[in-house]
Order: C-alpha cells, then structure tokens, then sequence
C-alpha cells in the first residue's frame, strides 16, 4: 500500500505535504511533486493537507492511472523535504481540468 500525487498538483505545488511526510518519501518534478511507493508507510497524514486533494490511497480507483507516473518519477527527480516557494499563481490553477495533457513537465525540481 502507498499513497500517490495525482494530477491535481500539477502547477498547484502547495508543499504542504512534504512538511508532514514522516519518511521523507515526496520527490519535486519541475511543476508537481511525486510520492515514492517503496518508501511510503502508508500513514495518510499528508492526505487532508493537500489544499487541491491530489493525494489518493493506491486503493482508490483514480489512484492506478497515477501509480506508474509516481513510481517513474521518484527514481529521478530530487528528494523534497522541506517547503519552498509556492507558485504565485497556484491558486488560478487549483480548480484546472486536464492538468497531466496541458502542463505536465518532465523536468526535475530542485529539491531540498
Ligand atoms: S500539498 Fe498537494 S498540491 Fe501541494 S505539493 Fe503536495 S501533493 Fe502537490
Ligand atoms: S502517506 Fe505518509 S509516508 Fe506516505 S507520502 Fe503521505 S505522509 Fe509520507
């Protein structure tokens, strides 16, 4: 069991979560983050912290589709553990739908 990011991050990038994770599991894309599935204890804390709700439990059924792209990503982008600087204009993305087809970026984050 593990949890996953799902869409809803994309351009959003709260960071909320990865200031709860209790194993340091999020790693940071250029504008979402992923959760890595090996290193994730299943706790569900950072679930009802992430403003968008783009955190699942891999038992929803939304979660499947998104487990692949979690679990490719964390092998590549940088570990985050602390809370950078949200994007400005998060807010005006929170609510967009189709974000993995209209914004999705391969690039790394930074990392912290
Ligand atoms: S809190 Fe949610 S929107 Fe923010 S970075 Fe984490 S998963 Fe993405
Ligand atoms: S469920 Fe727990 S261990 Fe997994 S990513 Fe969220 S806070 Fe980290």
């Amino acid at each position: 069991m593990t949890y996953i990011v799902t869409e809803a991050c994309i351009k959003c990038k709260y960071m909320d979560c990865v200031e709860v994770c209790p194993v340091d599991c999020f790693y940071e894309g250029a504008n979402m983050l992923v959760i890595h599935p090996d290193e994730c204890i299943d706790c569900g804390v950072c679930e009802p912290e992430c403003p968008p709700e783009a955190i699942l439990p891999d038992s929803d059924p939304e979660a499947e589709k998104w487990l692949e792209l979690n679990k490719d990503y964390s092998e590549s982008w940088p570990n985050i553990t602390r809370k950078g600087e949200v994007p400005t204009d998060a807010d005006d993305y929170r609510d967009a739908k189709d974000k993995f087809e209209k914004f999705f970026s391969a690039d790394p984050g930074q990392g912290s």
